[in-house]
């Protein structure tokens, strides 16, 4: 038996058919006809006002960080249970980088211990939407409004999520998504900068083009386009966009499949875990997730390594997911704030269990199976 951890979903016939169609219009750089697609998808379908593609979700968070003008002195207010790109993104333009605990029932940002955290320097909450599991979102943006403070969603995990019925990625004045091989809706490397205010929108698209005013341009909106602002290469190429629109017209599909192997894990191990004291994350009646990963809290670091090493020699490939930011090789010095319980408990005991499209109904079982066995002999 060998099952991954992950395995890339790709309709080829579909995906061949757009990136042909995409080469025979001639322009395969980026902003062409499946760059607007995508971009449409996410306006029209999750209601943001301006989405753009950019190259990855790293990007779409540095070019959140540009267009907040974060400069050094600044602070950034952020949960230390998340991937390097959220908190790099701010420290690239010179920001103080303040982390926060997670919940003690997931790891998403405690909103609670936020307040606390705030200083007159303050200029961003970044909240990343663990698992595809919304963070409280009413009571992080009442605490941004009554401090003039704005919200950047790390939504990388959280395409089709919903926080009472909005989709997340929505609330902040950005969200950022993730179209990496590893989520659920992917095109290799790529990312979604999407725009909730709409004073942003124009310097996002120079921002976007290494600092020209080259969208406005081609829209016929000046006469010559040149050098007007910072700027980067955050642009994919159409064929990258193609490989995504592949994806986005088949979502509601994927998503299906996720949901099934989910709950097929969530059915056959709840009886289990409960009897054990170990945790299934979920969501609950305020947060619709969207089923990115299926993750089991273990009782602590010694049996999620015995259980990991368990699995493996059954060939089924499980792993643990971020290790607390604050203890980083590169910032462990830098950290002046307290301990941070939730966030080092997640990345000690955290682990997840293999979760893609279209896994097959024995290779759950089996997975299954073997997850009882284990935590039946401990
Ligand atoms: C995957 C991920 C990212 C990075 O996304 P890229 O598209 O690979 O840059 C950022 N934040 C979180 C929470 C992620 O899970």
């Amino acid at each position: 038996m060998n099952i991954v951890f992950n395995k890339p979903y790709v309709n080829t016939n579909l995906a061949n058919k757009y990136i042909a169609d995409c080469i025979s219009t001639g322009k395969i750089s980026g902003d062409g006809k499946y760059t607007k697609l995508c971009e449409k998808y996410f306006e029209s379908n999750f209601g943001v006002t301006r989405a753009l593609i950019t190259t990855s979700c790293t990007d779409a968070l540095e070019m959140s960080a540009i267009l907040l003008d974060i400069k050094p002195g600044d602070e950034v207010i952020m949960p230390s249970f998340t991937f390097v790109s959220t908190s790099n993104a701010f420290i690239l333009r010179g920001a103080t980088v303040v982390f926060c605990d997670s919940n003690a029932f997931n790891p998403n940002i405690d909103e609670d211990k936020i307040e606390e955290l705030v200083t007159k320097n303050t200029k961003a909450i970044v909240v990343v939407h663990y698992a595809g599991v919304a963070c409280n979102m009413d009571k992080i943006m009442s605490i941004a409004n009554k401090y003039n403070i704005a919200v950047v969603e790390d939504a990388a995990q959280a395409i089709c999520s919903k926080y009472k019925g909005k989709y997340l990625g929505t609330f902040g004045t950005f969200g950022t998504f993730s179209f990496h091989e590893t989520k659920n809706a992917s095109c290799g490397e790529g990312g979604m900068l999407c725009i909730n205010d709409e004073k942003y929108v124009a310097r996002a698209e120079i921002i976007r083009e290494k600092g020209t005013n080259r969208a406005a341009f081609f829209r016929g909106q000046v006469d010559k386009y040149g050098w007007v602002d910072i700027g980067s290469s955050y642009l994919p190429s159409d064929i990258t966009a193609a490989l995504l629109y592949s994806q986005l017209v088949e979502l509601d599909e994927i998503q299906d499949s996720r949901r099934l192997s989910w709950l097929t894990y969530y059915y056959g191990l709840a009886i289990t875990c409960n009897k054990s004291g170990i945790k299934i994350l979920d969501d609950n009646y305020t947060s619709h997730s969207n089923y990115h990963l299926f993750a089991l809290v273990m009782p602590n670091e010694n049996v999620r390594t015995a259980f990991l090493k368990y699995m493996k020699d059954y060939g089924i490939m499980c792993t643990f997911h971020f290790q607390s930011l604050h203890k980083s090789k590169y910032f462990a010095d830098k950290y002046h704030g307290k301990e941070l319980v939730n966030s080092d408990m997640f990345s000690n005991n955290l682990v997840r269990l293999p979760l893609y499209n279209n896994m097959s109904e024995s290779d759950l079982c089996y997975i299954i199976d073997k997850t009882i066995s284990f935590i039946e002999s401990l």
